[in-house]
């Protein structure tokens, strides 16, 4: 018999007896632990009735772009001026979506055209974050899938795509530990984002900086400021950027907020106030009083490291002890961020997700990386580790890393 036969006879045995087990392990989404919201408990006491008389106007309608203090805020987070940031409700998803929407039924400002009367294509740097995708899909905006690389989307792709093409009038980007590789956008891409060519004039780039401060090395790792590239390069309105404090207090408890050119967000704001009459500023309050400042805010995000980095630990030893062979599947240890991904032998990811739940270990379903649900070459599985505890995670990647060698070394 040869090795990959003995072998692929072990992992079946082992296949057979986790079978046997009883195992129930979410992995799917990337939502922070108990021990992680934990951290932020404090914020509930950051508002108290005795000091109710100083903030009279928050408790009120009014101030539609946000509280100057959380304006101030987020300004610094984003490194740009105050009138450059609006703020938004508790979802920077809700945020991407709402200017989407805007963009079809009004167009990108005052005197452009609404998408909805165009075809409209969008590049999508693959993998990518699944709900980007979705926003596109549910307004019928076709996606472009463009292949990411280390140092962010292959700009040779973008630039050549979107020279000719008037109808593709935009790009998702997530610049720091991009969701799910966990790449950054190098200097260089961002200046080449800034300062391309397009056929469209109303060409926008959605940055969605989801993990701008969630580190789990000692760097504090910054790509550069967008906004002030496109600023430089004369395409002031490209750039549109969003956050949210949603992985670092309360995901649905948060607070997202926009920066982009004083243009673009007094046009936003304009439209926005259509739909509401301002956000809850109360926990834009709330926030700025339990973080400080963006120190008091870098600081909090430290400890989330202390609790993330050994997860992502675990799943890296793991990977490194427990698979067959380097030739069944590559993975990548990010500097920040939430996810791992793991790629397999080509067309192996589905069967291994498909397996691993027949196991009773859920894993994000293979594709859900990719636009229209589609890997061409079913090769990648997105990894969250956060939510598990210690225990938990060493279980899930144990039951992993059994079908990643046994599928693959079928396929072999
Ligand atoms: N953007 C990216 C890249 C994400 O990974 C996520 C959540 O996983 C979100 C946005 C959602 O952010 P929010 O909670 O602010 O809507």
């Amino acid at each position: 018999m040869t090795n990959i036969q003995e072998a692929l006879q072990n992992y079946k045995a082992q296949y057979d007896q986790l079978m046997k087990e009883d195992f129930n392990i979410d992995m799917t989404r990337g939502k922070p632990s108990g021990e992680q919201l934990a951290l932020s408990f404090g914020l509930l006491d950051m508002l108290k009735s005795e000091d109710a008389d100083n903030y009279m106007a928050y408790f009120n309608y009014g101030i539609p772009g946000g509280i100057p203090e959380a304006k101030a805020l987020f300004a610094d987070l984003f490194d740009v001026s105050q009138n450059e940031v609006y703020i938004g409700g508790n979802s920077s998803l809700n945020l991407m979506h709402d200017m989407i929407n805007k963009f079809m039924f009004y167009g990108v400002s005052k005197e452009a055209q609404p998408w909805k009367d165009q075809k409209v294509k969008f590049l999508c740097p693959v993998p990518g974050y699944d709900r980007h995708f979705t926003i596109c899909e549910s307004y019928g905006i076709e996606m472009i899938p463009v292949a990411m690389t280390d140092h962010g989307p292959d700009m040779e792709q973008v630039e050549s795509l979107v020279k000719d093409d008037a109808s593709i009038k935009g790009i998702w980007c997530v610049p720091l530990y991009s969701n799910p590789q966990g790449y950054n956008y190098s200097d260089e891409t961002v200046e080449r984002l800034a300062n391309m060519h397009t056929a469209a004039d109303d060409f926008r780039i959605i940055w969605d900086n989801a993990y701008g401060y969630h580190h789990l090395g000692e760097e504090l790792i910054k790509v550069k400021n967008l906004l002030h590239a496109c600023q430089s390069a004369g395409h002031p309105e490209r750039a549109l950027m969003v956050m949210s404090t949603s992985k670092m207090t309360f995901p649905g408890a948060g607070v997202s907020a926009l920066a982009a050119s004083e243009t673009n967000i007094n046009y936003l704001l304009s439209l926005f106030a259509i739909q509401t009459i301002g956000h809850d500023k109360l926990n834009q309050l709330r926030h700025v009083k339990f973080f400080g400042d963006k120190d008091g805010l870098i600081e909090h995000m430290r400890k989330h490291k202390e609790i993330m980095a050994p997860k992502f630990d675990i799943v890296d030893a793991y990977l490194s002890e427990k698979l067959y062979s380097p030739e069944v599947c590559k993975w990548n240890k990010p500097q920040g961020g939430y996810f791992i991904t793991i790629d397999v032998l080509d067309h192996c990811a589905s069967e291994i997700v498909a397996q691993c739940s027949a196991l009773g270990l859920k894993v994000t379903p293979a594709g859900a990386t990719h636009p229209y649900g589609k890997d061409p070459n079913d090769s990648i599985i997105r990894i969250a580790p956060s939510f598990l505890n210690a225990e938990e995670l060493k279980e899930a990647m144990d039951i992993l890393c059994v079908v990643i060698n046994y599928v693959t070394l079928k396929k072999l």
